[in-house]
């Protein structure tokens, strides 16, 4: 396979195999959805699988980081057109709560 870039177990700097690749729905502004392909990585040591996530998304959220980022630093809020019902109020509650904001 072309351009692979090798890829390294941050625990005990074995190479990486490829192990599979998950389909995942990532929802972003206008409610729109998208489907992305994450490849996953097996350690031949550890055999612990990591997973390479695409910069846009924040670990283990389904929403695009911009939107996310808008939430917390308070120009998007349940009032917001465009975002009345989306994400819910619930979950910007408990994003702001969390401050999962990048620290500068
Ligand atoms: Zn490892």
């Amino acid at each position: 396979m072309a351009n692979t870039i090798d890829k390294y177990c941050p625990d005990c700097k074995e190479k990486l195999k490829r192990y599979d690749t998950v389909k995942r729905i990532v929802r972003g502004k206008d409610h729109s959805q998208k489907l992305v392909a994450i490849e996953r990585y097996k350690c031949p040591k550890c055999k612990t699988i990591h997973r390479d996530l695409p910069e846009y998304l924040y670990p283990f959220r389904h929403y695009e980081s911009d939107i996310i980022d808008g939430v917390i630093e308070g120009f998007i809020s349940p009032e917001t057109l465009g975002f009345e019902d989306f994400p819910c109020e619930e979950t910007m509650k408990r994003w702001k709560k969390r401050g999962i904001k990048p620290r500068l």
